[in-house]
């Protein structure tokens, strides 16, 4: 019997999931994770701002793999041999015919023990049900995020909403250490952005860096000290430490570069915030495909039917990216974004970035449990 093993049961790997189940006959498929549950990270900052109940934004595997023939084993992966063709998890070896790697991304603290111990990363449900429980323990006078990227954004937002809605007085501030927030967006939206955290009274700190952090006093570069503060850590991601250890072509974040079948090496293939995807040798329009949902599934669906012709000795498909756009949610519902080609700012943004969480929600009781809060929030919210 032939053995496949999908690493991470995310967006990508519940995609290939979906695909190879019952595709393959006399295989063996085995889908691993570190987690008992998947969770929604789009909402992540909702659980914050908008009072999501994260029961609403993660769903346990066993239930959305239960009507398919797959293995799901809850282990962390230590490491992978592509020689011996062996997944080692919990410290026992398990051998594979085909693997596919979608372990996404994680927090990257970029060797900082400080951040590590003592900010706050949003990057699971458990991270934003510890800053919740933070924020139920003691009363922060100031929330400092770090990172001006697409995450920091919502994160800065959230925590703006919060305080609001729970008459709290503090400040808001994004430290970024590049001169602008929002890297290589059209200048348009990092205008139309710009305004929008003016209006909520959040504070860019750009070209500066945290310096230090003494539990809840942080030193922000040019001699800021916040006390009573609450550092957000947002500023990067980079893939698994087991990633870390393959010798395989990657990017500085530890993604790995893969060819036009979504392939790394004859056997194993790669999906999701893990993969780097390049066309033709050359990455995309020079910036490789953002990390995104959209790109995850479709990325997880054709690395598991390129294994299941590799099964079959037919032809890999090549995959051709459809990218339908993308919006910065805003938790004041003035977003912005591209769909279909369209800029659109305001509220249709933000209800269209909510239509999509809840299309791609797993599960009946979260699509209605986030259709009611989000809807609830999206006309509640301050103007
Ligand atoms: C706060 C936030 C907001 C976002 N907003 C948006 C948005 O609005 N729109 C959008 O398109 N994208 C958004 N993204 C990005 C999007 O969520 C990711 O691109 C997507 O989740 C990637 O899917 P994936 O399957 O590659 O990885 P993930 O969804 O991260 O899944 C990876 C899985 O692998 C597991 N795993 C990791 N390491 C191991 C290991 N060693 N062993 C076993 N299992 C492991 C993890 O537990 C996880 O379940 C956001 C991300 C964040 C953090």
């Amino acid at each position: 019997m032939r053995k496949i093993i999908v690493i991470g049961a995310g967006f990508a790997g519940l995609s290939a999931a979906a695909r190879l189940s019952g595709m393959v006959p006399d295989a063996e498929v085995s889908i691993f994770d570190k987690k008992e549950t998947v969770d929604f990270l789009p909402l992540l900052p909702d659980i914050i701002g908008r009072q999501l109940a994260p029961e609403f934004v993660s769903s346990p595997v066993k239930n959305i793999l239960s009507r398919r023939k797959i293995k799901f084993v809850r282990e962390e992966v230590s490491s992978v041999d592509l020689n011996s063709s062996q997944v080692f998890a919990d410290s026992r070896a398990h051998d594979y015919d085909f693997l596919l790697i979608a372990s996404g991304s994680q927090t990257n603290f970029f060797s900082d023990a400080k951040a590590q111990s003592q900010a706050y990363a949003l990057n699971s449900v458990n991270d934003a049900k510890g800053i919740m429980e933070a924020l139920r323990k003691e009363r922060f006078e100031n929330f400092i995020v770090c990172g001006g990227g697409y995450t920091g954004i919502e994160a800065a937002g959230s925590l703006w909403l919060f305080c609001r809605r729970n008459g709290i007085s503090a400040r808001v501030f994004i430290v970024e250490r590049s001169p602008g927030i929002l890297g290589a967006l059209p200048l348009w939206m990092k205008d139309y952005i710009a305004r929008n955290l003016n209006t909520m009274g959040i504070e860019v700190l750009s070209n500066s860096v945290i310096e230090d952090i003494q539990g809840t006093r942080v030193k922000v570069s040019g001699g800021r000290v916040f006390e009573k503060a609450m550092l957000i850590w947002v500023p990067g991601v980079r893939t698994a430490d087991y990633i870390q250890k393959l010798e395989v072509k990657k990017n500085p974040q530890g993604r790995i570069i893969v060819d036009e079948y979504l392939r790394f090496r004859q056997n194993c293939f790669c999906a999701g915030d893990t993969a780097l995807f390049e066309a033709g040798g050359v990455p995309l329009g020079d910036v490789p495909l953002r990390m995104a949902v959209q790109f995850s599934i479709a990325e997880g669906a054709l690395a598991a039917d390129n294994i299941i012709r590799s099964l079959k000795g037919k032809k890999l498909k090549k995959f051709i990216p459809q990218d339908l756009g993308f919006i910065i949610p805003m938790a004041n519902n003035r977003s912005c974004g591209r769909v279909f080609g369209l800029e659109i700012r305001g509220l249709l943004p933000t209800l269209l970035h909510f239509m999509m969480c809840i299309y791609r929600a797993f599960g009946l009781k979260n699509k209605i449990g986030l259709a009611a809060g989000l809807i609830r929030s999206c006309f509640a919210a301050p103007k």
